[in-house]
């Protein structure tokens, strides 16, 4: 049994004359000011969470290290805020390295990822020295031993290894089985030493190197990865003949979507408060640090790198309800924010909790189908793919022999993995303000202006109370390529 420390965080959401607000801001107020649809962050809850998870990290482990992994979300701001707290920044790519420079952080506070480095971009790692080129695979390994030859450097490098844990929410985000697409599985780790051993002036071999996937729920899984950390550091260490200075256990720490109450176990038990009191990912690495010092001892340092979990919860998306229709006895609301500004709401079917508000004193009782406004069938916040899939799958299975009700229960949970609706206040109607709360992760990274969309503009509020502007939303010329510009009349 493995105590754990609880992380207090403090407060930032709440609602106040019907209001929801942020950091004592009046959510709907700010959206009249800076439009619709906005990202609005809090810096307090950021530094919060960065803060507390290096912490915790530091309390078990006391060579602890953390590498904010930066495609979570790597506005320049955002990482301004993470580098103040003192952790470092993790890349996977040569444009995400050139930002973490740009904002002030030093090559040894910098590891790169990636499953497929190009030579520019390696060039401009070895060049500048950084902490840890995490190695893909053998081939890369080689192509890191020419350049860093040529350029008359030592690369160095920790090795990513498969530990066959599958940890992550979805298939698409697990990313330690060697049925993902990431790092090296036993044989190509000895072919890895093998070159390791011939470039000794090229390549330093200072560590190893796991992530299992994101949002990972279960402590076991990170629990296995230390103890599978332990036996490879060994392994390798003896085959290069010198100890490895840093175990890198990767990222993956989750954070609280559903906002339930204690005990809850649907959306009736959404509490504002229920996740604000505590923080499971700091909970979560203090406990992986500790059995790192038990198990992997104090001699090598030990570097995590959590991305979700430092963003996620400090922002939120305002979008406006611009339509509605009745289907039959069911309303459908139509927002001004779809999958162009959460792509993994479609990509992955990612579950964003919904409040209203400009109405956070009313119940939120009524079911509502709500869906983006793209021209896009599959831009919805429900699974309209595994809906229909459910239905031919039901038509198929229900009274075939030893198919129980049970079965088909969880064949339903695994493929459709949205609620078809969404429960909001009965009054809720076009003009309302949604919420779209932890939305801070893997967001404004990947938003796009598919059907001539403008992406949103973001917002911080500050420690200070100040609000500050992350980014602009895209003017109507944004929308256009320089090698269009030219056709302007
Ligand atoms: C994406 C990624 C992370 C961060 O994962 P989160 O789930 O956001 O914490 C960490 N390490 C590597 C190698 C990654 O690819």
């Amino acid at each position: 049994m493995i105590a754990m420390t609880e992380h207090h965080l403090p407060d930032y959401l709440g609602a106040k004359g019907g209001h929801l607000t942020l950091d004592g801001h009046d959510l709907v107020d700010l959206a009249q000011e800076h439009g619709s649809p906005l990202f609005v962050f809090s810096e307090r809850r950021l530094a919060a969470n960065a803060s507390s998870f290096l912490k915790a990290a530091r309390q078990g482990h006391k060579r602890a290290r953390v590498f904010f992994a930066s495609k979570a979300c790597s506005n320049l701001h955002v990482l301004k805020v993470i580098r103040a707290q003192g952790l470092g920044i993790e890349v996977n790519s040569g444009g995400e390295l050139w930002k973490a420079l740009a904002v002030g952080f030093v090559p040894n506070e910098i590891v790169f990822n990636g499953v497929a480095k190009m030579v520019p971009e390696l060039e401009q790692a070895i060049g500048h020295g950084i902490q840890a080129i995490n190695v893909d695979s053998a081939f890369e390994l080689s192509r890191i031993a020419e350049v860093a030859t040529r350029l008359g450097k030592i690369a160095t490098v920790a090795l990513r290894v498969v530990p066959g844990i599958g940890g992550g929410a979805t298939a698409g985000i697990q990313t330690g089985s060697e049925r993902s697409k990431f790092g090296m599985g036993q044989e190509e780790l000895q072919a890895a030493l093998a070159i390791a051993r011939n470039f000794p002036k090229a390549l330093d071999v200072a560590g190893m190197h796991l992530h299992i996937g994101s949002q990972v729920l279960d402590m076991p899984d990170f629990l296995e990865s230390v103890s599978f950390t332990a036996r490879q550091a060994r392994e390798i260490a003896a085959s290069l003949g010198k100890p490895l200075k840093h175990l890198n256990l990767g990222g993956g720490y989750p954070i609280d979507y559903a906002h339930r109450r204690k005990g809850a176990n649907n959306n009736d038990g959404f509490d504002l408060s229920a996740f604000a009191a505590d923080h499971p990912a700091a909970n979560m690495v203090g406990a992986v640090a500790a059995a790192a010092a038990r198990e992997l001892g104090n001699e090598a340092e030990i570097f995590f790198e959590p991305g979700r979990s430092m963003v996620a919860d400090a922002a939120l998306l305002l979008t406006r309800i611009e339509s509605q229709r009745k289907r039959g006895t069911m309303p459908w609301l139509y927002l001004d924010a779809g999958y162009n500004l959460l792509m993994d709401s479609a990509a992955v079917r990612w579950y964003y909790h919904m409040v209203n508000a400009g109405r956070m004193d009313a119940p939120a009782e009524t079911p509502f189908r709500v869906v983006g406004p793209l021209c896009d069938s599959a831009d919805c916040f429900f699974d309209v793919e595994g809906e229909y899939l459910w239905q031919a799958l039901e038509a198929r299975l229900s009274g075939l022999a030893g198919v129980t009700p049970e079965i088909l229960g969880e064949i339903r949970t695994q493929t459709v993995r949205l609620p078809e609706t969404r429960r909001l206040p009965a009054a809720t109607a076009p003009g309302d303000l949604i919420a779209l709360l932890d939305t801070g992760a893997y967001s404004l990274e990947e938003m796009f202006q598919y059907c001539g969309r403008q992406r949103a503009k973001a917002v911080m509020i500050m420690q200070d109370d100040s609000v500050v502007t992350l980014r602009e939303r895209d003017r109507p010329e944004d929308l256009l390529d320089p090698a269009e510009r030219a056709l302007l009349i």
